[in-house]
């Protein structure tokens, strides 16, 4: 047998294309998007949970500080995911352009979330103002680029409006970490907690002068987060009145489950979201909070360790869901003759292949051990092993 694709399109039934050049069996299956990364932090080793979550936050600020060829440890992370069946990624940004610069040479695409960090009014407004010119320096028409004020606790509260009009009118998409902890709820809420400790050992003073008396995501959609179309990353810590407002506002999720792992947060209500109908996407975080960056694995262990959740709906989350957190193109990911592009191979599907519905295809793709053969990238394979594999990709089918 030759390979079988198989997309969401068409009710996420199979499609099978043979290629008689090729002595193969592979699925042929849309590209994974890792919505949510951090590639300038690539390479370091995790870093315990420890006692709380701003103990560890401190520590991030240690790696960055770390004497490192940022750029090509950024580019050195992206192609590592495109080794791994990567063909769009959500880059948080946090080293002046550095990441987005290695992320480009990398060729991996998605989008760069230039990261805007600033506790006081003037260093938010001065950031915001150099992160502007960023954007222009590294060139708006691209396409590839956004905004992430870093989160609640990080940006000061009269700035972020700020943000979500700038955002808006450079047409620059949002991303925010966003109701990630509890803590970060009861800081919003009552200004009191562990951030409090957190923002006097960083010694920027507060935020806001009052706490906002409101739970992060009813806090982002008053600055004009939300409308502006900001992502969610994480949302770990929603109540029924968040989720309500998220479905309100189509805002997309981001899930980092080996990041929620670690620090051994409560159920993500994943299953919550999509019946609101808030759409989901699949991020790893960076490798400081997590075992690596493999979105695969991620995918994996999410199924393993959350049984209840229908595999499709996971697979989605990792493709068609980040593109759309993403801002891509739909299109890339679409397997229909003369659309392919974006995909990967995964070697060895059952024989009956054929025969099964896309719910056990999904099934098959998550529970199983399958390797990535080749990452597919705009129709061309990407580091493509010689041999079997590269007959396919020369055939009609596997161009598209
Ligand atoms: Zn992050």
């Amino acid at each position: 047998m030759g390979p079988a694709a198989w997309t969401f399109n068409e009710r996420g039934t199979i499609s099978l294309e043979r290629c008689a050049q090729a002595e193969l069996d592979a699925l042929l299956v849309p590209g994974l998007v890792n919505a949510h990364a951090h590639l300038d932090l690539g390479g370091a080793d995790a870093l315990p949970a420890g006692a709380s979550f701003t103990e560890w936050l401190l520590g991030v600020g240690g790696v960055r500080q770390a004497e490192r060829d940022v750029s090509e440890v950024a580019a050195s992370e992206a192609r590592g995911l495109g080794r791994a069946g990567v063909v769009a990624v959500g880059d948080v940004d946090g080293s002046a352009g550095r990441g987005t610069e290695g992320r480009r040479r990398a060729g991996m695409g998605g989008r760069s979330y230039l990261e805007i960090v600033g506790v006081s009014r003037d260093g938010a407004r001065s950031n915001l103002v150099r992160t502007l010119a960023l954007v222009d320096r590294l060139g708006a028409g691209r396409g590839d680029l956004g905004l992430s004020p870093h989160a609640p606790y990080s940006v000061n509260a009269d700035v972020l409006g700020e943000i979500a009009r700038a955002a808006a009118h450079r047409r620059l998409p949002l991303a925010m970490h966003l109701a990630e902890t509890e803590e970060e709820t009861r800081y919003l809420l009552k200004g009191d907690g562990p951030f409090v400790g957190f923002l006097d050992t960083i010694g920027k003073g507060a935020p806001f002068a009052r706490a906002p008396g409101l739970r992060p995501v009813a806090y982002a959609e008053r600055m004009g987060l939300l409308a502006a179309g900001c992502v969610v990353v994480h949302g770990n810590d929603l109540d029924d009145t968040d989720i309500a407002c998220l479905a309100q506002h189509r805002t997309p999720v981001v899930y980092c489950h080996g990041t929620h792992r670690h620090f051994d947060r409560p159920t993500h209500r994943w299953l919550d979201l999509d019946a609101a109908g808030v759409p989901l996407a699949l991020g790893t975080d960076s490798g400081l909070s997590n075992r690596g960056v493999d979105l695969l694995a991620e995918a994996r262990r999410l199924a393993a360790d959350r049984p209840e959740l229908p595999p499709a709906l996971i697979l989605r989350a990792a493709t068609e869901g980040g593109r759309r957190a993403l801002g891509l193109d739909h299109g890339a990911a679409c397997f229909l003759p003369g659309t392919a592009s974006d995909g990967l191979l995964l070697a060895g599907p059952p024989g009956d292949i054929e025969s099964r519905c896309g719910a056990e295809v999904a099934d098959w793709v998550l529970r199983g051990a399958s390797q990535v053969l080749v990452t597919i990238l705009a129709g061309t394979p990407v580091e493509a092993p010689e041999g079997a594999c590269r007959a396919f990709l020369d055939t009609p089918q596997g161009q598209g």
